[in-house]
């Protein structure tokens, strides 16, 4: 029992799977990383395996999706990040441009799918036209809307509506079920491809306060532990402090003997070397003070 306990709570530290309050996103999976089976299912063949979705499983979320996908699932946890921040205008406008241009993309990769293929000119323009008057948008675009390659004219106006829209849309196959797992019933978010459970993710991170986010280091999408945690690992935090240093170090001015001046190799060294054993502790106690001030 100890042993199942350490196991969870390990696994609740560097893998999580879940939040407090978090619903499960269950996908499918193979024997071996099986936790339970399609209980919610009708019976018209043997149970499929399931899993709950891991942080790992975001950090190698471009394994399962094209080049569009993954352009489209980083600008909407781009957008969810910077809707969480509402002063931070720059970031919604970059958030909403990104997902301008994964749609672009989609609409070139997606070409040969379009259900205007077959259609002649003449039917076209008609689709075209009568589609533009529903939707209000130019008789090609409201097509491109129709087809689900492009957003509405509301959810183009305003960033909430847009985040709405395609969260949601990329939900069209998941549901909320109620899972008879190996600690006893839950209700959990079934998406029965990999694709679907980022969006459930998305979707349970744009309402709290832990979110996902994208981090610096490696690009790769990532659960917070903490609400100001802004790096999938310590070991990318520090790696990007330091790079960003280096780079600081390059673009600074050469002024002799001033403080801002170009250190020399030995002085970089020195100073990377006092960072990486005083200088952490430091920060660590101070954060520590600040903390017991608090409370
Ligand atoms: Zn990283």
């Amino acid at each position: 029992m100890l042993t199942l306990t350490l196991l969870v709570m390990q696994r609740g530290k560097y893998d999580a799977v879940t939040q407090k309050g978090h619903l499960p996103v269950l996908i499918p999976t193979s024997a071996e990383q099986r936790e339970g089976w399609t209980t919610f299912t009708q019976e018209l063949g043997p149970p499929e395996s399931v899993r709950m979705l891991k942080n790992s499983d975001l950090k190698n979320a471009r394994k399962h999706l094209t080049e569009w996908e993954a352009q489209h699932l980083h600008a909407i946890i781009a957008l969810i990040q910077a809707l969480q921040k509402p002063a931070d205008s720059i970031a919604l406008t970059r958030a909403t441009e990104a997902v301008t241009k994964a749609h672009e993309l989609q609409r070139v990769q997606r070409s040969d799918r379009r259900l205007t293929a077959g259609l002649d000119p003449k039917a076209e323009a008609d689709l075209g036209h009568a589609l533009a008057h529903l939707i209000g948008l130019p008789p090609q675009q409201a097509i491109e809307h129709f087809e689900r390659l492009r957003p509405g004219p509301r959810a183009s106006q305003d960033p909430r509506w847009l985040l709405s829209y395609e969260v949601s849309m990329e939900l069209d196959d998941a549901r909320l079920v109620l899972w008879w797992s190996e600690d006893g019933l839950k209700p959990a978010i079934w998406c029965p491809a990999m694709r679907a459970g980022f969006y459930a993710r998305a979707l349970l991170s744009a309402v709290s306060a832990k979110g996902l986010r994208i981090c610096p280091h490696c690009g790769e999408p990532f659960l917070q532990e903490r609400s100001d945690q802004d790096y999938c690992s310590v070991a990318h935090r520090e790696a990007y402090r330091v790079a960003r240093w280096r780079s600081q170090q390059k673009k600074a001015p050469i002024s002799k003997g001033s403080k801002g001046g170009r250190l020399k190799p030995s002085q970089k060294q020195a100073k990377l070397e006092w960072w990486n054993g005083e200088g952490k502790l430091r920060k660590a106690r101070e954060r520590g003070r600040k903390k017991e001030s608090r409370s």
